[in-house]
């Protein structure tokens, strides 16, 4: 048995890791931890071809988590998987040591980490945020949340001995939840709301494990954060070495906004960051996405030059409130990555008149919809609801606006199309998780872009 308590001094040839999940970063981790040495064994509760082809290369159980997850130094709980489950419940008996994949790849690295959470936006911000490193001359590794696990950018770093690494990280809620010293220089917080109310008691219990990110960083650290977000605000207010983005220029944030650009220094004698008709990214809230990672970027050391050039090159990520096309003069827009009310607020909220929205698939926890309606009024003509969501959301918003329900995705749109005029916008922003129709928010995505492709070729 190794003395898990003190990293720096495991014998990894010596220890046995089980990995909980054969996912991604599961199968990351235990790369990792095959190349430091270490004995691995995967357990994974599903048993599919496909889980088993990814485990395979491993010792590793499908179909249950056996006694034999307790045969071992070190437990690493993968992302998806909750903390209730019986044989967490066994290994917190057992006093054995339970990390997250992050904090797993995180001893393995001492190159700076910039870490990113909240509840929405923190794709599109990493994104920005590592562009910003790049055009910097730094070697950016971006990792996490989005496709490509930290342990496998960690392996990367190690086996090509790359010099001037940076580790750009968007981190979820659940892969806070099994930290214990993971430390970034810089720690981003773009905002906290509802989401995943079926994994957290509360909105307490959700934020409490987000602000988890800032809990073991040293007095050299920057913490950012939304100045603007009230949980946020008042987490941090009072704590040293932050700083704050906020679109109600708080009079401590980095960079000031007025109704034409981003500037840092004073109104009378600003530095101009860019102009907002200088950025592809649409609405409000992507604005405060770029000023989250300029001033992330700007606190750790990127000049304003390579800020800037990465704010307007960058171009909207698929899913996130893109634009498809125009047919017969109405704008088509995928936000399919919306899966929350927030995420849906923000979008409808960048459009002030003509709109029609879809919104729909699976709820994520009592949801209440109806505290979309006052951003409705004005703005949306009609909404069309789909799936297991769609009858809920039209009882509880139907006797402000027009809505209209389908049990199929396609069949909404579609009578959207049917029902829109020239000048009016169609936005897929569910509002929702994409389960109960699809395997993922993407294939959604696509399969509104394909039905726009076929009224496309009607024409
Ligand atoms: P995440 O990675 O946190 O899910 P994304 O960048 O993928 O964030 O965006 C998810 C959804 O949230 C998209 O529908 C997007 O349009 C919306 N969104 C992006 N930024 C924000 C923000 N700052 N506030 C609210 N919604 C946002």
């Amino acid at each position: 048995m190794n003395n898990i308590n003190n990293i720096m001094d495991i014998s990894w040839d010596n220890t046995k890791i089980s990995i909980l999940g054969g996912g991604k970063s599961g199968i990351a981790a235990a790369k990792l931890g095959r190349y430091m040495g270490a004995e691995i064994f995967i357990s994974d509760s599903n048993d599919s071809i496909e889980t088993i082809e990814k485990m395979r290369k491993f010792d590793y159980e499908a179909g249950t988590h056996s006694k034999k997850v307790l045969d071992s130094d070190l437990v690493i709980i993968s992302p998806g998987i909750p903390d209730s489950i019986p044989i967490i419940t066994e290994c917190k008996y057992e006093n054995m040591h339970i990390v997250s994949e992050i904090e797993f790849a995180s001893w393995f690295t001492t190159s700076p980490i910039l870490a990113l959470t909240g509840s929405n936006g923190k794709t599109t911000t990493v994104n920005l945020l590592h562009d910003m490193c790049i055009s910097d001359g730094k070697n950016s590794f971006l990792g996490g949340n989005v496709d490509i696990p930290f342990s496998e950018n960690v392996l990367w770093e190690l086996k090509s001995e790359i010099i001037n690494a940076v580790h750009v990280l968007e981190l979820s809620s659940f892969q806070l939840e099994h930290i214990r010293s993971f430390s970034p220089v810089i720690a981003g917080l773009l905002n906290i709301s509802e989401d995943h109310m079926d994994r957290y008691k509360d909105i307490h219990d959700y934020s409490s494990n987000k602000i988890k990110l800032t809990e073991n960083m040293d007095a050299s650290g920057w913490i950012i954060y939304n100045g603007d977000d009230p949980i946020l605000e008042n987490a941090f207010q009072k704590q040293e070495h932050t700083r704050i983005f906020s679109m109600q220029n708080h009079p401590k944030s980095q960079f000031k906004l007025n109704a034409s650009k981003i500037y840092s220094g004073t109104s009378d004698n600003p530095n101009i960051l860019f102009k907002l008709n200088e950025t592809k990214l649409k609405g409000s809230h992507n604005i405060q996405n770029i000023l989250a990672a300029a001033t992330m970027a700007h606190s750790f050391g990127i000049s304003l030059k390579a800020i800037r050039e990465a704010i307007i090159n960058f171009k909207p990520i698929p899913h996130r409130l893109e634009w498809i096309g125009n047919i017969k003069g109405v704008d088509y827009f995928n936000d399919s990555k919306a899966t929350n009310m927030a995420a849906t607020l923000a979008a409808i909220k960048s459009f002030d008149k003509q709109l029609i929205v879809i919104m729909g698939g699976m709820d994520k926890g009592h949801t209440d919809f109806s505290q979309l309606t006052p951003s409705l009024v004005n703005r949306v003509k009609h909404i069309f609801t789909y799936g297991q969501a769609g009858k809920s959301i039209k009882e509880q918003i139907n006797s402000t606006i027009k809505v209209t329900y389908a049990e199929e995705f396609k069949a909404a749109v579609l009578q959207a199309s049917e029902q829109s005029n020239p000048g009016d916008i169609i936005l897929l922003s569910p509002a929702c998780a994409s389960f109960d129709q699809f395997n993922n928010y993407e294939e959604r995505g696509n399969m509104f872009i394909n039905i726009f492709k076929n009224l496309e070729l009607e024409l």
